[in-house]
């Protein structure tokens, strides 16, 4: 931990060169990603986490499932349980006496006794806290785990609702109550905790989200974004130095911030990665602002004003189409791939 603290540059580095080599040379193509979305977290005391989402290839279509379908959802558990595990190879094993993540490569065995010291080191859920899992059923007073830990344990993997749950829920055959889902191939390379699982509906999606993929704006938000509120609080006179200060004094009163996640970014490195390019678009009426840093000026103009500059000839275009497709330089507009 001392090292870590000492060496935030290398470990923000580290971290997520390695993820990206681990991500291309086994995830890709052994999950057969198709696209992916991932946001890069610090806790508190620094250390790197990832939160993300990967669409597989083959994966059976979700929007597609029905769940009062035995066949369809016999062929969803039936895929899953192939990536998914919950079943503990050797629960009684001694956890892993040095945390698997600092072990030299050359002293490495992926074998059966391994994974499970591993996962009898960081893949099971020991204990609910108060601040960050427990949480209390407000008409009973019963407190309960949020993420439904201690689970029944179960021979047969199964779609199914259990009685603390909201929704069904994909669940593989189980033999320890408080074992993370994982993956033994992912866990035996990444060999740090993980909890991977299927999507099953799209409100899980959007809980997951907001939840903990792109929790809390005062301790989440970008440079960018960050910057861009100060803006929103200049006058038109103030010079644009000013909201650099603003974001400054921003981040020292609403944010705290880790030396591995400043490091991250002052190295360049991205904060969310993504198969995909997105464009945001304000519809409100009043233009964007934008801070042009080559020579610190507020530009007005955005994606909604550009719209209504079209030619004639692009009059059928609606702004979704020309957001989703269409470049400019000037009043040269091309439509992306030909
Ligand atoms: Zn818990």
């Amino acid at each position: 931990m001392k090292d870590l603290n000492e060496n935030p540059a290398i470990a923000g580095y580290y971290f997520q060169k390695r993820w990206n080599i681990f991500f291309e040379n086994y995830i890709k193509p052994v999950f057969k990603v198709t696209d992916y979305w991932w946001r890069y977290e610090w806790q508190h005391r620094g250390s790197s986490h990832i939160h993300g989402f990967l669409w597989m290839k083959d994966a059976p279509q979700i929007d597609d499932l029905d769940t009062q379908n035995p066949i369809d959802l016999q062929r969803f558990v039936d895929f899953w349980d192939k990536y998914v595990s919950t079943w503990h190879p050797n629960v009684n094993a001694p956890p892993a006496a040095i945390h698997p993540s600092a072990q030299l490569f050359a002293t490495l065995n992926d074998t059966k006794l391994e994974l499970a010291e591993m996962l009898n080191r960081f893949q099971r859920h020991r204990n609910c806290q108060p601040g960050y899992c427990e949480r209390q059923n407000k008409t009973t007073g019963e407190k309960f785990c949020r993420f439904g830990f201690p689970k029944k344990c179960r021979e047969q993997s199964e779609f199914a609702r259990d009685a603390n749950r909201d929704f069904a829920e994909f669940h593989s055959k189980r033999n320890d109550e408080i074992l993370n889902s994982y993956n033994a191939g992912f866990i035996l390379g990444w060999r740090a905790n993980i909890d991977f699982c299927p999507v099953i509906n799209k409100e899980a999606v959007i809980a997951y989200v907001e939840k903990y993929a792109s929790k809390g704006e005062t301790s989440s938000s970008t440079y960018e974004m960050t910057l861009q509120a100060a803006i929103s609080r200049l006058k038109d006179t103030d010079a644009a130095g000013i909201a650099y200060q603003k974001m400054l004094s921003t981040f020292s009163s609403e944010r705290d911030i880790s030396g591995q996640e400043t490091c991250h970014i002052l190295l360049g490195c991205s904060l969310v990665e993504t198969s995909r390019k997105y464009r945001n678009l304000s519809v409100s009426p009043n233009p964007q602002e934008t801070l042009n840093f080559a020579n610190s000026t507020i530009d007005r103009t955005g994606y909604l004003e550009q719209y209504k500059k079209q030619p004639a000839t692009m009059e059928n275009i609606t702004l979704l189409e020309f957001m989703t497709h269409f470049d400019w330089k000037g009043t040269n507009y091309t439509r992306r791939g030909g």
